[in-house]
């Protein structure tokens, strides 16, 4: 499996196109085509027209579009700087027993980063 250095919940910046600049917490991975949904980023405006069936009103429909993994970088929740992630082993002890487990870490300021997805 493909392994992603951004992980849901993250939040990213934008480096490229449109929205370059724009900050905003990853809401979903599309793994095969190396793609994020980033809240508010890469909107599209969809114009709907009303469906009685599904009582579902016509209109404008905003809607994110998938951004390219290459043109996001991560923003590093300890010193709020656009960082490169790095990954590093822990050891953490649980019942008597150490285990290895991999972290996500700022290659800025070292903090380990919070798995995404994870609620804290
Ligand atoms: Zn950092």
């Amino acid at each position: 499996m493909k392994q992603f250095r951004i992980h849901k919940d993250d939040v990213v910046m934008v480096t490229a196109g449109k929205d370059k600049g724009k900050i905003g917490r990853v809401l979903k991975i599309l793994r095969k085509s190396d793609r994020v949904l980033v809240e508010k980023v890469n909107m599209a405006v969809r114009h709907t027209k009303p469906n009685p069936q599904i009582q579902q009103p016509g209109g404008r429909l905003e809607k994110e579009m998938p951004v390219h993994i290459s043109n996001v970088i991560v923003q590093c929740p300890a010193c709020k700087a656009s960082t490169r992630v790095g990954y590093r082993y822990i050891e953490e002890s649980r019942d008597g027993k150490t285990n290895k487990k991999r972290v996500r870490f700022c290659k800025k300021c070292n903090e380990i980063m919070a798995q995404g997805g994870k609620k804290k």
